[in-house]
């Protein structure tokens, strides 16, 4: 019988059961049910297929939300940053943790049902930008699907969490990371990768739900045109990286986060990453390297391009495309439009016509220094000649940076107040290029001088550069382009949001908090210690007639990792990863905090040469600082140099820098070996310069 119904649903022409698609499932989660988006269930990543994270839930309201309380809690084994948003169907509720795992939860109770560790090598760390994060679990069928940090595409049993298949999905595991959540769209599971700060080709693919089998790819740039073009699409993007070899390095534009597959049009709408190298000088590139930074349209049966908008044409600043696009029905000028809104890295937020990506309008959602305005018919940026670095020989110190004015974290739209909820950062960055820029087997390739604008070692200038580095919850006017209330944070990084129809927006922070709002005017409701920062999105549901909010807590990402001085500036203690559910009336606690057990910052005295000093600096900005921290002042997810025993002895950092040995071992650590772009001689002066850090550090008061 369910043979003959896949025979009778592959014999209707739209269904393209043959090269372009599987048969969509008509058991378990259904395309139907996802499209329906049950008010007490969350079924994909952002809700509804909009991905609007709107609940219609109005159990817990803006009258009675001062009673919620901790209903129950899971403590993670690891204390790396949590991105996801979990997943509720029939009862149980499924998330995605960093490096990849997968729990399944009674929803009600927090009875662990079972849980699936793909056994992520902890040296894949190296080639991916932003932690072990992933953003969560796509559910279809009897099936959960997740992309590993490695690259696979794995499909578990929704009730034993057994593996029903895996694939490697990436071009190479060298390169290409996952760290999205999958979408589902009639059969296929959608999902693409990172990498454009290593040697990548962004793409979106999509893969049989059943077999995991490859149906249709996008590339979002060209290959080498002596290749041939895959499609139309390709050739004309290539008429726009001028006389560059751009495919040598693979040219970036990855889909490593959005993707949305909206029926009201059948296109599946996706943000693309920066160029490859970010500086453009580094390989000759010119003009608007397409389709990078931008939103691409395809149709969801045959991946084929319809349309495509370019945020940031000419990118320099690493101002991914992929924050979460969202679509809705709007009035725009008297008119019903199906639209799609969108707040990249850039600091514009955007709105777009859905079916044919025409440009309607755009404001600035955050401070930004890099354009003069836009241009109000095309929606084209002015560019700053001042922010072409690589033109001008001078850094350019832009807001926003690399992290973005909004990045992943997800914003909502509610349905109720028409507004949106940005999670933003106001935050600089400086930019410099490298002179004589030459790619390498290992690290970073995006040919920019990190030693040259690195922090100095200077109280006043950290505490300045602190001073500007905040954050705010942004009640965005979509249709007005204007803000419409905020709340401002100690520092940036701080949570995805959820809105519902009980006048509500659930935000976590960077400062440990995890808050209610009122939607329409921003008062704050009801708050709860989360004792970690919280960087991901809350979700909601209804069990036996309660509603739920749950949240993952657990700092981390790029900005713990990789931005120095202003690191941790709010949310100053490690990590205690955890999934935290939330319902009225309930009464429970969090277990006490622990110590922090830092090593103390006590360093052999500097012998080294200033030349030693110097180069040192150079090699940690290229190969170190993105885990290690901006002028080695790190986070609290990878280790602090500057307070290491590996930097008492030249043989004991080349043991690790050279040989590899914390590569391996019982209890991986992930450090690979860099002799393939380091020599012993660039190891010690890199330890010479973190003696010379850390004794700076210590002259400043630091412990
Ligand atoms: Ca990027």
């Amino acid at each position: 019988m369910r043979l003959k119904l896949l025979a009778a649903i592959c014999l209707l022409p739209l269904a393209a059961c043959g090269k372009h698609g599987s048969a969509p499932v008509t058991e378990g989660v259904t395309d139907a049910m996802i499209a329906a988006a049950p008010e007490g269930e969350w079924l994909t990543y952002g809700r509804d297929l909009a991905e609007q994270r709107f609940s219609p839930l109005t159990l817990i309201n803006d009258a009675n939300v001062g009673q919620l309380g901790l209903a129950w809690s899971h403590d993670l084994e690891t204390a790396r940053g949590q991105e996801a948003t979990p997943l509720m169907h029939d009862g149980v509720l499924y998330v995605s943790t960093a490096w990849s795992m997968v729990k399944a939860f009674d929803a009600k109770t927090g009875a662990l049902k079972w849980e699936y560790d793909p056994k992520v090598p902890r040296e894949t760390l190296v080639r991916a930008c932003c932690d072990a994060v992933n953003r969560g679990v796509a559910l279809y069928g009897d099936k959960v699907y997740v992309g590993t940090l490695d690259g696979r595409l794995v499909a578990l049993d929704q009730k034993t969490g057994k593996v029903a298949f895996e694939k490697v999905v990436v071009p190479n595991q060298k390169d290409y990371t996952i760290t999205g959540a999958p979408r589902v769209a009639k059969g296929k599971i959608l999902i693409g990768a990172g990498g454009s700060e290593y040697k990548a080709r962004g793409y979106l693919a999509a893969y049989d739900a059943q077999t995991g089998d490859e149906l249709w790819k996008f590339h979002t740039v060209p290959g080498n045109p002596a290749d041939g073009f895959e499609n139309k699409a390709m050739e004309a993007a290539a008429k726009t990286w001028g006389n560059s070899k751009w495919w040598e390095l693979g040219g970036g534009g990855t889909v490593w986060d959005s993707i949305t597959y909206d029926p009201a049009t059948n296109l599946v709408y996706f943000g693309t990453g920066n160029a490859e190298p970010w500086n453009p000088a580094a390989n000759g590139r010119e003009g608007d390297s397409l389709y990078t930074s931008s939103i691409v349209a395809v149709d969801a049966d045959t991946g084929e391009y319809k349309w495509h908008f370019q945020e940031t044409p000419e990118d320099r600043w690493d101002f991914d495309s992929d924050a979460q696009i969202t679509a809705a029905d709007l009035d725009v000028n008297g008119q019903k439009r199906r639209v799609v809104l969108h707040a990249p890295k850039n600091g514009y937020f955007y709105m777009l016509d859905a079916k044919s990506g025409q440009f309607i309008s755009a404001g600035a959602f955050a401070p930004q220094t890099w354009t003069t305005g836009i241009d109000p018919k095309t929606g084209r940026p002015q560019i700053n000649p001042e922010a072409k670095y690589e033109k001008t020989g001078k850094p350019f110190l832009s807001v926003p940076g690399a992290g973005g004015a909004h990045s992943w974290q997800p914003m909502s739209f509610s349905q109720k107040t028409g507004l949106v909820y940005i999670p933003a950062n106001l935050a600089a960055m400086p930019y410099a290029a490298a002179k004589d820029w030459k790619p390498s087997d290992i690290g970073f390739q995006t040919g920019m001088d990190g030693a040259l604008v690195a922090a100095p070692a200077d109280k006043a200038a950290r505490e300045g550069a602190k001073a500007a580095t905040t954050g705010a919850l942004i009640a965005w006017d979509p249709v007005k382009q204007k803000e419409a209330w905020r709340v401002t944070f100690t520092g940036p990084w701080n949570g995805g949001t959820l809105s519902t129809a009980g006048n509500l927006v659930f935000q976590g922070n960077a400062d440990g908090v995890f808050a209610a709002y009122s939607a329409d005017k921003g008062a704050k409701l009801w708050s709860f210690p989360t004792q970690t920062g919280v960087i991901a999105a809350p979700m909601t549901y209804t069990v036996d007639g309660e509603q739920y909010v749950a949240v993952m807590a657990g700092w981390g990402g790029v900005w713990d990792v990789a931005t120095g001085v202003v690191a941790r500036k709010s949310a100053g203690h490690y990590n205690i990863s955890r999934l935290l559910v939330f319902k009225l009336g309930a009464k429970g606690a969090l277990p006490a905090m622990k110590d922090l057990n830092q090593l103390p910052l006590d360093p052999p005295p500097f012998t080294g040469k200033p030349e030693q000093v110097a180069a040192g600096a150079d090699k940690f900005a290229r190969y170190c600082s993105v885990c290690h921290g901006d002028a080695a002042l790190p986070g609290t997810l990878n280790p602090d140099l500057r307070r290491s025993q590996y930097i008492f002895a030249a043989e004991g950092i080349r043991s690790v820098v050279i040989d590899g040995v914390l590569m391996h071992g019982d209890n991986p650590k992930g450090m690979v070996s860099f002799k393939s772009a380091l020599s012993p001689d660039d190891v010690e002066n890199i330890r010479q310069y973190l003696i010379k850090r850390a004794n700076e550090d210590k002259a400043l008061g630091e412990k």
